[in-house]
């Protein structure tokens, strides 16, 4: 066991004797590998507003090298009065913009009642931060026959995100990939909207053969300092990214949901190439 690790008992994520230690488990998506020697890039909106939006964005993924769309359907907000999303409506739009862009989608599930929908538009689901606990979903997402981005909590321990991992697996579904987005501490003034724990992509490594991703975006909320982390994630052992992005020439005023953390298309480009030097 590498030092500090929590003692993960009977769970099946640390999967002994399935693969050696230090290997990966590939989790494929439509095509695209996440895990072992590749480095995945997941980028787009951090919601779908606009059709016109959603293509334009995903314009710029592909031009830089993105592997995945990513972008919100379903919208988990804080405040009930803001933009929740715009639903079904949302996963069509994602689903002709893959068919546009060839970019396969990944968006978030909030709900067990959304799932079967969510599952037959996208190519990945997604679970959320703040739904990394919701038990009935996650074993949901783990019927739906399709792989899975299970967020960190913002204030879950290891062994909670190996655990919400680990009902995914019990409902059948071991394409699973992990994503650290940050945990609130407190300790940060409110410069930033979270502290990126990238101390946990090795416990990460050393406890399961899943792959690990880093978002940035939420962790940093102001596009400004996404780079900078995404660097240093990759540096960190980070599979790949999970990146917010807007169109070229966005008016920020006008977006609905992460309005200051999308970067700019020209950052975008940086991040990807930087992955070669990682
Ligand atoms: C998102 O990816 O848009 C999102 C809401 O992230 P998180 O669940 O990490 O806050
Ligand atoms: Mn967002």
């Amino acid at each position: 066991m590498s030092a500090g690790l929590p003692d993960l008992g009977v769970l099946r994520v640390g999967w002994p004797g399935y693969e050696s230690p230090g290997t990966t488990h590939v989790v494929r998506v439509a095509g695209v590998q996440i895990g072992g020697a590749t480095t995945t890039i997941i980028a787009g909106p951090c919601a779908v507003e606009t059709f016109e939006q959603t293509l334009a964005v995903a314009r710029a993924v592909r031009e830089a090298g993105g592997d995945l769309l990513r972008g919100g359907a379903f919208k988990p907000r804080t405040n009930p009065h803001s933009f929740q999303g715009l639903g079904r409506e949302g996963l069509r739009i994602l689903a002709e913009v893959r068919r546009l862009t060839g970019l396969p989608v990944v968006t978030e599930a909030l709900d067990p009642r959304q799932v079967e929908e969510v599952a037959a538009h996208a190519d990945m689901i997604q679970v959320g931060s703040r739904s990394m606990q919701n038990f009935p979903l996650l074993t949901e997402v783990g019927h739906a026959g399709k792989p899975v981005l299970l967020k960190r909590g913002w204030a879950s321990t290891l062994e909670e995100w190996l655990c919400a991992a680990e009902y995914v697996l019990e409902a059948g579904n071991r394409d699973i990939v992990l994503c650290e987005r940050g945990v609130r501490t407190g300790c940060n003034g409110g410069y930033a909207a979270s502290v990126l724990d990238l101390n946990v992509l090795e416990a990460v490594r050393a406890a399961t053969p899943l792959p690990v991703l880093v978002d940035p975006s939420h962790a940093a909320g102001h596009w400004t300092r996404v780079a900078p982390l995404a660097r240093a994630a990759l540096a960190a052992g980070a599979h790949g990214l999970l990146v917010e992005v807007v169109e070229e020439g966005a008016d920020r005023s006008r977006l609905r949901s992460d309005a200051e953390q999308g970067v700019p298309p020209a950052v975008l480009r940086g991040i990807v190439r930087a992955r070669v030097h990682a």
